[in-house]
């Protein structure tokens, strides 16, 4: 599904460059659940973020689903997000004036599904999710699992191929953290390819397999 080769990486900073990735090479394949780790700073998001086409990388290939992933334009880049990938992240990112339902359809307006549909997909998702009844609520009226979970939602409701988290438990406490990677392994059990950057041994425990980064490269 996600095939990396000699992936490198830089950002400049004022006349110097700093090296995050160094010839980076992975493979995750299709139906896999995957964790990353790594020391903070060793370039866990930067990784992600190329993943998720949020950032170019300076050389090196991707491929997304046999699809190259270089040198896209932003309308492209997003184009292609929304057909494959879902985010997931450690804040939720969930928009605060919006209820739980809408937050969870918001992909579909940018799919230009209508109105009626985007409503029934995202509820039939915040059911799965076991809060349909918490469907007109707003974020700060949720506890910070419910907010995972409609964030889990509304990454699912475009039916992505990847879904990829960064730190998705690292807001949570013990008992929700499970909660939310209980959710995570019966969408991977459904065939969705997911990758998880984490800290928490727990989580990459309920992987299949555990990639550690060091020093810009994987290490096993
Ligand atoms: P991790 O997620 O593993 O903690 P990051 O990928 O966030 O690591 O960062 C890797 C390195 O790249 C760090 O040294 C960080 O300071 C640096 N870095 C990240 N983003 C930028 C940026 N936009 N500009 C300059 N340096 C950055
Ligand atoms: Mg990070």
């Amino acid at each position: 599904m996600i095939t990396l080769r000699g992936i490198e990486k830089s950002y400049s900073l004022g006349s110097n460059k700093l090296m995050v990735l160094k010839g980076l090479n992975m493979q995750i394949y299709t139906g896999e659940m995957v964790s990353i780790m790594g020391p903070s700073g060793s370039g866990k998001s930067t990784l992600l973020n190329i993943l998720g086409m949020l950032d170019n990388y300076d050389s090196g290939e991707y491929m997304l689903d046999n699809v190259l992933i270089k040198d896209l334009s932003e309308k492209q880049a997003a184009q292609y997000r929304n057909k494959f990938l879902g985010f997931v992240f450690q804040s939720f990112n969930l928009l605060p004036f919006k209820s739980a339902v809408d937050n969870v359809a918001l992909p579909l307006y940018y799919q230009k599904v209508g109105k009626k549909q985007r409503t029934k997909r995202a509820e039939a998702l915040l059911e799965k999710a076991g809060l349909l009844e918490w469907r007109d609520h707003l974020p700060t009226e949720m506890s910070g699992g419910q907010k995972q979970r409609v964030a889990i939602a509304r990454a699912l409701v475009t039916e992505p191929k990847v879904v990829l988290a960064d730190e998705p438990t690292g807001a949570l406490d013990t008992k929700t953290s499970s909660e939310i990677i209980k959710i995570f392994k019966d969408v991977n059990a459904s065939g969705v390819t997911i990758v998880i950057v984490t800290h928490d041994p727990e989580v990459a425990k309920a992987t299949q397999r555990l990639i550690k980064l060091r020093d810009g490269i994987i290490e096993n």
